[in-house]
């Protein structure tokens, strides 16, 4: 009768040994992306991805990040970028995520949502300004909404403030939970500059470089998972920043909020998708191997029934993330759809990772296996981008936009 497995010994090219490599519903290019992504993530991420995890090493995270070639994926080609669509960053996102869901974080909130305004609101100046150190590694960006009165009524409760003096702006205010804030060289950064009516038709985004005097890092917050990606509280006191720094235009910063949410939640979505598969393959191995009563874990439905159900939230989840992708790459809208898929595959995760656990058992529980990991890392999936209670209420007010009363 075989003992306890080590994780070693489960033979597991860590990260997707059992599921297939070429799935059927992206094309040989799409594939081969996935492939390609894959061994750079073996190579470049399975040295560190626990380190990064149990020292909560920020730098870590940032320094391995940088060397990844396809930061400028997204960056339009007319700047200097390779001007890839939504599809190619899910790909990346469930890769990566499979591997370190703190370096997904770190990739997500500088390539994805700090890049992603500028590449559709910037002028030719700030993109070429502020575009070019993202895509080639040299700077990373963040994104700054959140405030200690703004969470999920993100708009309605923001009190950052910025006055006009001059040719500048002068903020004063707080920023909390901003991922990369301790590490960012920039911010796309929200702001209220008419507070004499409601927030929706008062606030402005601005480029914000964090070397401005006057900006402060509070703490870096100490969270139960996706550790090793700083997420910090801000404070901006007296921080001049350049007219020239507006985005889009003053008091119309609701447009560049909302530019690319459904975008951004599907790449959230393929985060998810990659922490449950990591979570699936290990129980999955480790279910072949173990024996107890006399034959092997999977012989026994109470647990090969959790291992299908898994790879029914997987494969479904993932079909669909890959066809709202193209749906969204072809210029549909989809927000109550994205906001559905969001939340069943971050309330999938949660499961899947929490039931792998329970498949392996007592080492399951245990830092032997990563998948202690990986479910600190899942709940986040239920809280950031919106949190699941959100991603509900906007699916009941889309159905009221779309089908009326
Ligand atoms: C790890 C991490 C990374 C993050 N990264 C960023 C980032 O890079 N940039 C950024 O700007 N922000 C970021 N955030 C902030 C994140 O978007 C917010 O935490 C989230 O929107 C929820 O806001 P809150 O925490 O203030 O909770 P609250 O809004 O106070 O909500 C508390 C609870 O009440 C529920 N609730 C609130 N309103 C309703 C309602 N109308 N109906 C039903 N239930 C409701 C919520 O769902 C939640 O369960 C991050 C947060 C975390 C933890």
């Amino acid at each position: 009768m075989l003992g306890h497995i080590n994780f070693e010994d489960l033979e597991l090219k860590f990260g997707y040994s059992c599921m297939p490599n070429r799935l059927h519903y992206y094309s040989k290019e799409e594939n081969d992306f996935r492939m390609e992504v894959r061994e750079w993530c073996e190579i470049n991420v399975v040295p560190v991805a626990e380190q990064i995890d149990r020292n909560r090493d920020k730098e870590l995270a940032v320094k391995t990040l940088k060397k990844m070639p396809y930061l400028d994926m997204t960056i339009p080609k007319e700047a200097g970028g390779q001007g890839k669509a939504i599809l190619y960053r899910t790909i990346l996102g469930e890769e990566l995520t499979a591997f370190s869901y703190a370096l997904a974080g770190v990739y997500g909130a500088s390539s994805c949502l700090f890049a992603g305004p500028i590449i559709e609101f910037g002028t030719s100046g700030q993109k070429k300004k502020y575009l070019s150190g993202i895509g080639n590694g040299s700077k990373l960006g963040a994104i700054a909404i959140t405030e200690p009165t703004g969470g999920s009524d993100a708009i309605g409760g923001m009190r950052l403030r910025a006055i006009r003096d001059g040719d500048h702006y002068i903020l004063n205010g707080e920023k909390c939970f901003i991922t990369n804030g301790s590490v960012a060289d920039y911010l796309c950064l929200y702001t209220i500059t008419n507070d004499q009516v409601r927030s929706h038709k008062g606030m402005t985004a601005f480029i914000f470089e964090t070397d401005t005097p006057g900006f402060e890092v509070v703490k870096d917050y100490k969270h139960m998972g996706r550790r090793g990606m700083p997420n910090s509280h801000l404070r901006f006191t007296n921080c001049r920043v350049s007219v020239e720094n507006m985005l889009h235009k003053e008091n119309e910063g609701l447009d560049v909020l909302l530019y690319g949410l459904d975008g951004e939640r599907t790449f959230t979505a393929s985060q998810y998708v990659g922490l449950a598969r990591s979570a699936f393959e290990i129980a999955y191995r480790y279910a072949h191997k173990r024996e107890q009563f006399g034959k092997t874990l999977y012989k026994m439905e109470g647990i090969s029934f959790k291992l299908a159900e898994m790879f029914m939230d997987i494969e479904l989840n993932r079909i669909a993330m890959v066809q709202i992708a193209r749906m969204l790459d072809n210029g549909h809208y989809l927000r109550a759809t994205v906001a559905a898929l969001k939340a069943k595959i971050a309330d999938a995760t949660v499961r899947i990772t929490q039931e792998a656990i329970q498949v392996v058992g007592g080492l399951g529980y245990t830092e032997e296996y990563p998948l202690e990991r990986y479910y600190r890392d899942a709940k986040i999936g239920q809280i950031s981008a919106g949190t699941s209670e959100i991603m509900r209420y906007l699916i009941t007010r889309e159905m009221v936009r779309m089908w009326g009363k």
